[in-house]
């Protein structure tokens, strides 16, 4: 892991409300998240799944933020109440950072992770490359990590679809 991609733990916890299920609302599911994120669930109560509900509102508030300056504030601040500890593993023989988890409920060690990634985001110039899907109805969330910073929708199947009404809209005002 490079301390962005925790940012990536962000994006997805954001978009675990997008789906026709919520992916988090259940202690089997939040254990089943972590899982999904390689970390061990360790110990998940009720109480966490009502926080990471709760943190994954605040982390939409973010990717909505109006402007990157505003993202920064609003990062800047959740920072402020974070107890991060982190450790350098050589797991795959090269050294890189882990967030610690220690003795961390689910929710916690996931807000810690979730800002210690956005704001190495942001401390990487990437404050207006976080956005919403502009695909109509599609409220899931993105990191534009491209080269172009072009990125406006959450995926290839919304960036297709959009695309081809586009470009079907062009050519009916051209027949007209
Ligand atoms: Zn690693
Ligand atoms: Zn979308």
């Amino acid at each position: 892991m490079q301390p962005r991609d925790y940012g990536l733990w962000a994006e997805q916890l954001v978009n675990s409300a997008a789906g026709d299920v919520d992916a988090i609302g259940t202690v089997a599911g939040l254990r089943e998240f972590l899982a999904s994120l390689d970390q061990p669930p360790g110990r998940v109560s009720a109480a966490d799944v009502t926080a990471t509900n709760r943190l994954r509102e605040e982390l939409g508030a973010v990717f909505h933020a109006g402007d990157g300056e505003a993202r920064v504030a609003m990062v800047r601040a959740a920072v402020a109440t974070l107890d991060v500890r982190f450790e350098v593993t050589e797991h795959d023989g090269t050294p890189h950072l882990h967030l610690a988890r220690a003795g961390a409920g689910a929710a916690t060690f996931l807000r810690t992770a979730a800002y210690f990634g956005l704001a190495a985001l942001l401390a990487e110039g990437f404050a207006d490359r976080l956005g919403v899907c502009a695909a109509p109805g599609c409220e899931r969330v993105f990191i534009d990590t491209s080269r172009n910073g072009m990125r406006r929708f959450c995926g290839p199947t919304h960036a297709a679809r959009v695309n081809v009404r586009e470009h079907r809209r062009r050519r009916q005002a051209g027949a007209t």
